[in-house]
C-alpha cells in the first residue's frame, strides 16, 4: 500500500490510462453489475480498469487478503489492465473530501475516458454513496485548483450500472458473447460464493447463483433484443445522427 491509501493488483501488469474506468464500493460488485461491459470494451481494443474503494474486511465471509487474491483472479478473467483499491472503510464509506481526493489521484493517472459507477438508489448504502462520491471525484478531478502529482483531468461521460435497481436503463450492452466468461469472474471470488458453514444463511446456495444472474441478464437483453444483457442508466440526453440506424426494435 502506498501513502495514497491505494493498493494495487500485484499480478496485473500496470497500465499507463485507460480508455473505461469502473469504479464499485465492494470487490465482486463490477463483476456482478458490469463485468460483461468489460469484456466487450477489452474485445474492442479499448483499456479497461477497475477501482474498489473497499477491501472487504467487514465482509461475514473471507478475509481482505482473501479478497484481495480473489479480485486479481478475477481481474485476470475480465480482462481489465489494471485494477486497485482503496482503503475505504468496508460497510461506512462517506462522502468526504479526503476520499474524493483519494478517487482523484487514481482519475487523473488513469484518465479514462468513461467512467461506470453504481446507480445512486441502492439498498446496500456503500453503493449509493458512491455514486455520489464518485461523481463528485471526476467534477473535482478537472479543477486546476485542486493540486495532486498529476495534471488535471475530467472524465468525459459518466454512465450507471443499474442491474440491481429498479429503474428503466438509459441503454443495454449486449454481452450475450461474454456471459460465461462474466460469470467465470464472479466464481473467482471463491471465498464469497463458494457453498460453505459461514454465512449460509444468508447467502444464495453456489449452485443457484448462476441461474439468478443469468435470468437478471436475459430480463436486460430482451428489453434490447438480445440474448444478455446489462443496463445502463446515464443522466445525459442521447444524440442521434440517423433515424434509421438506432438499434433495438419497437413492434
Ligand atoms: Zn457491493
Amino acid at each position: 500500500m502506498n501513502s495514497a491509501g491505494l493498493m494495487e493488483g500485484a499480478s496485473i501488469e500496470a497500465v499507463a490510462t485507460c480508455d473505461v474506468l469502473a469504479i464499485a464500493a465492494h470487490r465482486d460488485d463490477v463483476e456482478q453489475t458490469c463485468g460483461g461491459t468489460l469484456l466487450r470494451m477489452a474485445s474492442r481494443g479499448l483499456r479497461t480498469a477497475i477501482l474498489d474503494l473497499t477491501r472487504g474486511e467487514g465482509g461475514t465471509r473471507g478475509t481482505a487478503e482473501d479478497r484481495e487474491r480473489e479480485a486479481n483472479e478475477a481481474a485476470g478473467i475480465l480482462g481489465v489492465g489494471w485494477r486497485g483499491a482503496l482503503d475505504l472503510p468496508d460497510g461506512a464509506i462517506e462522502n468526504t473530501l479526503e476520499n474524493r481526493k483519494k478517487i482523484v489521484r487514481v482519475l487523473r493517472r488513469l484518465r479514462p475516458r468513461v467512467v461506470i459507477l453504481p446507480y445512486w438508489r441502492a439498498r446496500h448504502p456503500d453503493h449509493s454513496i458512491v455514486a455520489t462520491l464518485g461523481y463528485e471525484a471526476c467534477f473535482l478531478s478537472g479543477l486546476t485548483s485542486v493540486k495532486t502529482d498529476a495534471a488535471p483531468h475530467r472524465p468525459f461521460k459518466i454512465v450507471y450500472a443499474s442491474l440491481y435497481a429498479d429503474v428503466r436503463p438509459s441503454f443495454i450492452v449486449d454481452i450475450t458473447p461474454f456471459i460465461e466468461q462474466r460469470h467465470a469472474s464472479l466464481m473467482a471470488y471463491r471465498s464469497q460464493y463458494a457453498n460453505q458453514d459461514a454465512g449460509s444463511g444468508l447467502f444464495v446456495p453456489e449452485e443457484e447463483i448462476r441461474e439468478r444472474t443469468f435470468a437478471e441478464a436475459r430480463h436486460y437483453g430482451l428489453l434490447a433484443g438480445v440474448k444478455y444483457g446489462e443496463p445502463f442508466v446515464q443522466k445525459d440526453a442521447g444524440l442521434v445522427d440517423d433515424l434509421t440506424l438506432i438499434p433495438v426494435q419497437s413492434i
